[in-house]
């Protein structure tokens, strides 16, 4: 395996772990592999009348604080090793948040943007059809991910209730709100990363208020995150970016402008009353705060010196290399870990289900709130093992997650 191969950092970042809570050798050798996969061939009838064969997986990681958890990406580029990594990283986020969940991840190497409505709907059915054994309510719970949509669940959460004759509204989270969804799960995980930003001010003594911030990716997690570290924290956006560039406007950058300008356009960039400023340049800005949420692999031993946000709040899954997270925690960088601060998103898919389980939904107060409970009690732990451990936060994180599932597992006499 390469050095960046992110099953590679998965297991390096566990056996990290491992040594600092002094965990037996066998026992790291059963946390560093997936419990069971499932590799399949899935034919799929094509507009064109022929048959095209996709490859698929599910890989499941481990169950021992209860069912199984985890997106479905549909990506030209899946890697059964990308699905291994996300299904650890599942884990152990689960366990943060301290949902009653275990960690899975799966995926279809094709490219949705060159399929047809019909062809999506018949490849999310197939799908499911080959998993349907090992998946359920009660099993393993997926969820959308990378070009995997609402629309997506609803057909599969159909065909999954076809094969067992009920309704079966628990397979799968991430539901439209007419078919189960949960109220809050389209902001779930900026709201998340801003509930842990708020903590993490409170312990370094930062004044949120008008705090200037950049953030990288505009999609889902990061135009979220615009609008609610305006809305919630009070801080100033100064700089955004998307694919195609980014803007800055250090007296503060009308988000919501911004969210129409990218609608209407797009793209970020050409925001009237902002100057450009690339990706690269954008994560170096003087600012309080630094939110990526975009791409894996962005700060690294090149540039982490050059870091000078006071906190880093990681959205964006992967964003940082090890080497680089040596950096910043010399440099005083705080940073919120990738599966601590977007946590949010799988929360509130586990209220979903809770939801579905005894058929009666909650407002979206109430989700605001529980979420609220829940990523602020896994922030201060991360931060209490963190001085306790004296380690960097997300060396933290990955004590209080890993150590919950082995208490788990010795519990069950599995270790
Ligand atoms: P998205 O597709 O909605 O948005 C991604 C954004 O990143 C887009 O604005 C895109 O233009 C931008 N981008 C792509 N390439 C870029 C580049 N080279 N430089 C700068 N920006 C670039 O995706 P999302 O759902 O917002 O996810 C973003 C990150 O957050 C991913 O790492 C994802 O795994 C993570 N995440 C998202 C959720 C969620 O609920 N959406 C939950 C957990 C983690």
């Amino acid at each position: 395996m390469s050095e960046n191969n992110p099953f590679e950092i998965a297991q390096r970042q566990l056996d990290e772990c491992a040594r600092i809570l002094k965990l037996d050798d066998s026992v790291r050798e059963v946390l560093r592999v997936p419990m069971r996969e499932m590799h399949m061939s899935i034919p799929v009838r094509m507009d064109n009348g022929k048959l095209r064969v996709f490859q698929g997986f599910r890989v499941q990681y481990n169950n021992a604080r209860g069912p199984m958890k985890g997106g479905i990406r549909f990506h030209p580029d899946e890697t059964i090793d990308t699905v291994r990594a996300l299904s650890a990283w599942m884990t152990w986020k689960t366990s943060i948040v301290d949902i009653p969940l275990g960690g899975a991840k799966g995926g279809v190497i094709c490219n949705p943007k060159e399929m047809s409505v019909g062809e999506l709907e018949r490849l999310s059915r197939a799908y499911i059809q080959s998993v349907s054994e090992i998946v359920g309510p009660e099993k393993d719970v997926p969820a959308p991910d990378v070009y995997t949509t609402g629309q997506i669940m609803a057909w599969m959460m159909d065909e999954f209730s076809k094969i067992y004759q009920k309704n079966q509204f628990g397979l799968i989270t991430g539901k439209p709100l007419e078919l189960g969804g949960s109220a809050g799960r389209g902001d779930a995980t900026a709201r998340g990363g801003c509930y842990t930003i708020r903590e993490a001010a409170k312990n370094l003594g930062i004044n949120l208020k008008g705090a200037t911030v950049a953030i990288q990716g505009f999609g889902n997690a990061g135009s979220f995150a615009a609008s609610l570290a305006t809305s919630l924290l009070g801080c100033k956006i100064i700089a955004v970016s998307d694919s195609k560039g980014g803007i800055l406007n250090k007296a503060g950058l009308d988000v919501e402008a911004v969210i129409k300008h990218k609608e209407k356009t797009g793209s970020v960039v050409n925001f009237p009353k902002s100057e450009s400023i690339s990706n690269e340049k954008l994560l170096e800005l003087d600012v309080v705060l630094l939110i990526p949420s975009a791409l894996e692999g962005v700060i690294t031993d090149k540039n982490a010196s050059n870091i000078k946000a006071k906190i880093m709040c990681e959205l964006a899954n992967g964003p940082t290399t090890p080497e680089a997270d040596d950096i910043l925690y010399k440099n005083g960088v705080h940073v919120i870990p990738d599966f601590l601060a977007n946590a949010g998103g799988v929360t509130v898919s586990y209220f979903e289900m809770v939801q579905n389980f005894y058929m009666y939904y909650w407002d979206e107060a109430l989700v605001h709130e529980r979420l609220d409970k829940k990523m602020t009690s896994a922030y201060n732990a991360t931060l209490n093992a963190s001085k306790k451990y004296n380690v960097n936060m997300r060396k933290a994180a990955y004590v209080v997650a890993v150590g919950r599932v082995v208490e788990a597992m010795r519990l069950r006499g599995r270790i």
